[in-house]
């Protein structure tokens, strides 16, 4: 995407759906509103806030976890920024109605059929993870994965009964041209904008869906994106690859299975969920805007909410990706990653980061340094 940069950053009234949530997602949003204010005053951004419920204080408040007017709201902004839903409170709600239905709802009608997830390791935290520091530190790798297609969609589908008196399950991967080509088109582009290389994820050996989703991907590389390098692994063996040796890896594309495991395997690698967040995006209409929302990976931490000591850097690294895949706002990106990274490298700690000598903080004194930090980087 290009920069946006200038008089054009400064008029353009860029509009964001808040929707902090359940359990910390409204602890985090309010790191991000403090952000989103800082832009406004000090990069002369223009941002139009909204607000809205949604999962489980949605159905406290209107019986269901995602109002029609919510979601009008989410299609009419140009992004939406979601905390997390869902918490014990609701676990015996109806099952249509579960907080967990309005983010497929959400990803549904927006049509957000490509998911972001970068596992970046920040230098300070090197030895947060489960692996050995010297196989992750300096980690900064990208999954892309289809979100909207595949074996958790594809008909024919469900549980029937057997004439022995046992029953059969199935599900059916499927795949066409074009849910190929959008998701690995978003993949090639991210890959463009990084070291150029890219990695497509399949199962070609075992799976007619594999075979063409390889044949896809290479033929678009050929047609469109001839300086992105591609190679193609089978899903089993970068399962193995991501532990023994993930910085091979710059960008991965995969389908929505594989994506599931291979995306929750990645963010592991980096020691902790509070640190990790995610974009997803839709198809682009004819000025080039996409559909798009922004969360962080973990969920509502029902077992700390209310207590101001949830990690907020998830949702910021959210706000940080919103500003460039929705706005092409690349510097303001770059400047709130580095204020984090400055804070983290001062040796400030949320409890789920906390390491020897490191200083413990909570939620908003996080929030706190990281303003100051920003200050510091903009002075
Ligand atoms: P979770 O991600 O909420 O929490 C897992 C563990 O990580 C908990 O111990 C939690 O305290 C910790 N954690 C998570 N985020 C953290 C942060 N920012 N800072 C510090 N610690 C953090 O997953 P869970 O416990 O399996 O699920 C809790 C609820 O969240 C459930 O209702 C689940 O359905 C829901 N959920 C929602 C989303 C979403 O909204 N996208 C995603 C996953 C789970």
């Amino acid at each position: 995407m290009a920069k946006t940069t200038g008089k054009e950053a400064m008029t353009t009234e860029r509009t964001v759906l808040i929707l902090p949530g359940d359990g910390i997602g409204p602890e985090v949003c309010r790191q991000v509103r403090r952000v989103i204010d800082w832009l406004g005053r000090t990069q002369g951004l223009v941002f139009k806030l909204e607000d809205g419920l949604v999962g489980g204080a949605s159905i406290d408040q209107h019986g269901v976890p995602l109002t029609e007017e919510t979601m009008q709201r989410a299609l009419a902004v140009d992004a939406v920024l979601l905390g997390a839903v869902g918490g014990p409170k609701w676990d015996d709600v109806d099952f249509d109605i579960r907080p967990e239905a309005a983010l497929l709802r959400l990803r549904s009608e927006l049509g957000l059929f490509a998911n972001i997830r970068p596992a970046k390791v920040f230098p300070a935290l090197a030895d947060a993870s489960t692996l050995k520091p010297d196989v992750v530190a300096g980690l900064d790798i990208v999954i892309v994965r289809e979100l909207t297609g595949g074996i958790y969609f594809g008909e024919p589908r469900g549980i029937s009964e057997l004439p022995d008196g046992g029953r059969r399950g199935v599900n059916t991967q499927v795949y066409t041209t074009d849910e190929i080509r959008r998701v690995a088109a978003i993949a090639f582009e991210t890959a463009a904008a990084r070291s150029g290389r890219l990695c497509s994820v399949e199962k070609a050996n075992v799976m007619e869906s594999g075979r063409l989703w390889r044949e896809e991907v290479t033929r678009l590389q050929a047609e469109s994106y001839p300086s992105v390098e591609l190679t193609h692994m089978y899903a089993d063996n970068c399962a193995m690859q991501l532990v023994r040796n993930p910085k091979q890896f710059d960008v991965i594309v995969t389908d929505n299975l594989f994506g599931d495991m291979l995306s929750d395997e990645a963010a592991m690698l980096t020691g902790s969920l509070g640190m990790l967040p995610s974009a997803s995006l839709g198809e682009a209409d004819r000025a080039g805007h996409r559909r798009a929302m922004y969360e962080p990976v973990h969920g509502s931490a029902p077992d700390i909410a209310g207590r101001d000591i949830a990690n907020p850097i998830a949702m910021l690294l959210s706000l940080a990706m919103m500003l460039r895949h929705s706005f092409a706002l690349h510097d303001q990106a770059d400047l709130l990653e580095g204020a984090i990274d400055n804070v983290l490298s001062g040796g400030m700690r949320t409890q789920d980061i906390m390491g020897p000598g490191m200083a413990r903080v909570s939620t908003g004194v996080m929030g706190d340094s990281i303003m100051r930090a920003l200050d510091k980087l903009n002075a």
